[in-house]
């Protein structure tokens, strides 16, 4: 008979229409626990080396001011510019290129150099969570700007240059390839079946619970039943919101205690910073309702079995579908048992 814990499968993720192989045979040991020393690394509060500690120089001849809370400036690098020339190429359907205009900026979450999420306080974490809802409403005002993304990579192996605690935006003149599917199926799912899609999901996996990795009264932390990567997670509210400034005052608090319980336990799981891409999904900011859209967070860490394993997707993943060997129930639970106390705090 067929099941999902023993028999190789796919798994539809409803919101991109893609699939993902799951090889649950491959991984019949039970858990490894990989017996690693503790990465003890603790950072100075101050870096005089570190372009995003107050007071120092970045590039040009700028400098930071002395800021003693949340700090934002327009990136020096900028992916993305707001000033570019009306232009398109077009030859039939097969070169086809677009003017794309933007806004990049960099959120320093805290002046200490040595913090992250998941040793920041929720107090603190909350002024960051502000200043994310701020950003979104004063990009997504530009009339030129019709998706604020929001993502921190974290981790020399996400590619992070700098380890001091911040995120970046791009706000973006056209939507980006995984919101419009995302969109495309949150709008075909609301038509069809005149719900939320997400709204429907969370209700589902909290009934059964089996992927739930922890709760608060506002929202869910889970690893997705189509997840690739091995410990996904997605923060889901229990409320049907569309951006970050639809949150209440709890509810922002409540976001904020999510977060650093979810990094907190991806700290633990290894005993080691855990490297991550993490961002909103939001609904765009053209002008337009998407009543169907529901705000979410999803993160997308690259470690497989310990601090320095990692997961690449190659070969058939990237010719063919994305698979995983750990089910994403395993994950779960293995999420599940962590502490949420830091293990440089215990
Ligand atoms: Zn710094
Ligand atoms: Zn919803
Ligand atoms: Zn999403």
């Amino acid at each position: 008979m067929f099941d999902l814990n023993e028999h190789s499968h796919r798994r539809l993720n409803p919101l991109t229409g893609e699939w993902v192989i799951v090889s649950p045979h491959r991984t019949k040991r039970p858990w490894q626990g990989q017996t690693e020393q503790p990465n003890q690394t603790v950072l100075p509060e101050y870096d005089p080396e570190c372009y995003l500690c107050p007071g120092n120089k970045r590039a040009g001849d700028k400098h930071n001011p002395k800021y003693s809370g949340v700090f934002v400036f327009d990136n020096d690098f900028a992916a993305l510019q707001p000033n570019v020339p009306e232009g398109s190429l077009r030859v039939g359907d097969l070169f086809v290129a677009e003017r794309e205009r933007g806004v990049s900026r960099v959120v320093c979450f805290s002046p200490n150099h040595s913090v992250t999420l998941s040793r920041m306080n929720v107090s603190d974490i909350r002024s960051v969570v502000d200043e994310w809802a701020h950003q979104y409403i004063e990009l997504g005002e530009k009339p030129f700007i019709d998706h604020v993304q929001i993502f921190e990579n974290r981790g020399e192996m996400m590619g992070a240059s700098n380890p001091h605690p911040h995120c970046q935006i791009w706000a973006s003149e056209n939507e980006p390839n995984e919101p419009v599917k995302e969109l495309r199926s949150q709008r075909e799912y609301h038509e069809k079946n005149g719900g939320c899609l997400l709204c429907d999901y969370l209700r589902l996996e909290q009934a059964n619970a089996e992927r739930v990795v922890c709760e608060n009264e506002y929202f869910c932390a889970l690893v997705p039943f189509w997840a690739i990567y091995p410990f996904e997670v997605m923060i889901i509210g229990n409320s049907h919101r569309g951006s970050l400034d639809q949150f209440g005052d709890e509810e922002r608090t409540a976001f904020a205690d999510i977060l650093r319980r979810v990094t907190t336990r991806y700290d633990n799981l290894f005993l080691a910073p855990f490297p991550y891409s993490m961002g909103f999904h939001q609904k765009p900011t053209d002008g337009n309702e998407h009543e169907y859209a529901h705000f979410h967070a999803h993160f997308y860490p690259p470690l497989l079995r310990s601090a320095t394993v990692r997961k690449f997707l190659v070969g058939f993943e990237i010719l063919g579908s994305p698979q995983r060997d750990i089910t994403p129930e395993m994950a779960a639970t293995k999420l599940r048992e962590l502490s949420e106390t830091h293990y440089l705090d215990s």
